[in-house]
């Protein structure tokens, strides 16, 4: 058994891993500045329990973040395709391109190296410090932007309702080495939450100057249907003493307009260009 065999076969508690084989590798994308879409993975162990994409793919929202599906020979189908669909990709436009299973299984990495020597222009948007892994390749290509995204700088608040991905302290640190490395980067800030993204927003606005991104991107929270069931279940569970909170803000839009109109008016004075998501 090989040795992605045996991740892929493993049996840790974490997330299972499938292996998948797809029929095309980049397939059209209506997003903003988009000609193509590429995803590596579907489904994803971050689990955010605000995730919209399980409602994208028809995934029963109860079940995200229980699974993954790997696309184990989309490299080479991208190398096939790649000189004859041109055009702008988005990496990542439904899940998450670095997620856990891609430190071993390296699928974002070897699409990245496909799209360096067809001389492809990506954009890519995670909340993975695993991004920086690959920001030779990034550095390579005819051009490159990466989104890292977040909605609070506090790990512990993170966690509340995002188990399964890196805690915001090292996604900072991925935007400030992404910057470093003059790779085009953006932080999209969202979704904000009540309790989360508000508890400390001049730490928040300070941490992103800190890094010397240059733009961000804002949104809020759009609950979907069952979403504020889940969010509040997550809450009870892992932050109890900021249920009461939470639940009378959650679907107030006078609290996503306050705060973002606050996040707005700091980071642009901090020398930050702030724009609404979409
Ligand atoms: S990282 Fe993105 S795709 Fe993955 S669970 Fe979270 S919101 Fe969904």
């Amino acid at each position: 058994m090989s040795d992605l065999d045996a991740y892929i076969e493993r049996d840790d508690g974490l997330p299972k891993i499938i292996r998948k084989e797809c029929f095309t590798a980049l397939s059209p994308s209506r997003l903003p500045g988009l000609d193509l879409a590429l995803n590596p993975y579907t489904r994803c162990a971050h689990a955010c329990t605000y995730c919209y994409a399980p409602y994208i793919m028809r995934v029963a929202p109860k079940e995200w973040g229980m699974s993954v599906q790997a696309k184990i020979n989309i490299p080479r189908l991208l190398a096939r395709e790649l000189p004859r669909k041109r055009g702008v990709v988005g990496l990542g436009t439904v899940t998450d391109p670095y997620q856990p299973a891609e430190a071993e299984l390296l699928l974002t990495r070897r699409c990245l190296e496909e799209m360096v020597k067809a001389g492809s222009s990506v954009t890519l948007l995670t909340k993975s410090n695993l991004v920086i892994r690959d920001i030779d390749l990034l550095a390579k290509m005819a051009s490159a932007e990466v989104g890292i995204t977040l909605n609070t700088s506090i790990d512990a608040r993170a966690a509340v309702f995002e188990p399964g991905a890196p805690p915001p302290s090292k996604r900072l640190k991925a935007v400030r080495a992404l910057v470093d490395a003059g790779i085009g980067t953006y932080v999209f800030l969202g979704p904000v939450i009540p309790t989360i993204t508000d508890h400390d927003l001049d730490g928040l606005v300070n941490s992103l100057i800190e890094t010397r991104v240059r733009s961000v991107m804002v949104d809020r929270l759009n609950l979907r249907p069952g979403m504020r069931e889940r969010m509040r279940v997550a809450m009870t569970e892992r932050s109890p003493s900021t249920f009461d909170e939470f639940d009378s803000m959650v679907d107030d839009d006078r609290f996503y307009n306050d705060v973002i109109i606050y996040l707005k008016r700091s980071l642009t004075d901090g020398g930050i260009v702030v724009v609404d998501a979409f």
